[in-house]
């Protein structure tokens, strides 16, 4: 289908995007890579009267170090989160997970901010950013507001942004030296997740001394694992305790029932799944 007639401004500065979406109201959507929005514009699910393009706003494109954290422009594409040698050395799990993702085409126009923005419960990139607790930086009519992963996604397509927000950037603490590993199972390749685990780990050469571990398409948002890493930290690095650290992995999640899979083979596979991402990332 052809999406319904809309007005299109493309600002050169977040301001003026801000300005543009409040100006237009309601009736106003921000587009990124497109990815997502051209397929649900074509299917008339949305039918706004203004597109506020990001595309030409430098300033939203890039990964650059700040003390302590990585902040990553909502524009970069996943294509150039997956080849970023910062993210390679401080945030290997965000280029695990991002390698997954669709196929080239898509991650060449697809944008890390727009995966988070759309918010779908089975995409790759929410729950690496909720194990690595990134924030979020927003901006709107009443200037910036950094928001932590743990609340931004707040529902199935729902996050913390308001119809006259826009996502700027990622604050991503470094995890420098951490083991990490993004284990997704779909039923073709570049498919998107039936379940995915994100998983990073830091030992002192036996011990784990701090575990993340996050899961996708476990529930309307992603879920972390708390019952897993607990189980995990002060363990020593080895195949049984990462097996008893797995058991957990369903603990308290709700996990979507459709043609592709029942809540109770969700469950196993994130245990499976689990497991599997703990000893890549650690190797054992
Ligand atoms: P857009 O499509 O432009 O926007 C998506 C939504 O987010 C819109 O509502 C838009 O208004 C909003 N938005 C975008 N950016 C911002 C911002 N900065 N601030 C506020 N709101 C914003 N994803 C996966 O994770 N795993 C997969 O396996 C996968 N497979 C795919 C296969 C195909 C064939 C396609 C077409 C897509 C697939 N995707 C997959 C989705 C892909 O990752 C998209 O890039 C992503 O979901 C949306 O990013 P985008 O930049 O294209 O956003």
């Amino acid at each position: 289908m052809i999406p319904a007639s809309f007005d299109y401004v493309a600002p050169s500065t977040v301001d003026e995007a801000v300005r543009a979406l409040t100006e237009a109201g309601e009736d106003a959507k921000v587009i990124a890579g497109g990815q997502s929005l051209l397929p649900v514009l074509r299917m008339r699910l949305a039918t706004p009267t203004v597109l506020v393009d990001l595309g030409k706003i430098a300033d939203l494109r890039g990964v650059r170090e700040d003390g302590d954290a990585l902040v990553i422009g909502a524009m970069t594409t996943h294509y150039d989160v997956q080849r970023d040698h910062l993210i390679a050395e401080h945030a290997a799990l965000l280029a695990r997970a991002t390698d997954t993702v669709a196929d080239p085409q898509v991650r060449h126009r697809g944008t890390f901010g727009g995966s988070l923005a759309h918010a779908d419960p089975a995409g790759d990139l929410p729950a690496p950013v909720l194990a690595l607790d990134c924030e979020l930086v927003i901006a709107g009519p009443d200037g910036r507001r950094s928001v932590p992963a743990a609340e931004f996604f707040q529902d199935l397509f729902t996050t913390a942004l308001a119809e006259n927000e826009i996502l700027v950037e990622v604050r991503v603490p470094k995890h420098t030296g951490w083991y990490a590993h993004y284990e997704k199972f779909n039923r073709v390749a570049q498919a998107w997740s039936m379940v995915a685990v994100a998983a990073a780990v830091r030992t002192d050469g036996a011990t784990i001394t701090e575990a993340s571990v996050a899961l996708t398409n476990m529930g309307s948002t992603p879920v972390r694992a708390t019952g897993v890493e607990q189980a995990l930290v002060g363990q020593p690095a080895t195949a049984e305790a990462i097996t008893a650290a797995a058991a957990h992995a369903a603990e308290g999640t709700s996990p979507p029932v459709d043609g592709n899979a029942d809540a109770e083979y969700r469950q196993q596979l994130a245990r499976v799944l689990t497991g599997r991402a703990l000893a890549s990332a650690i190797g054992t």
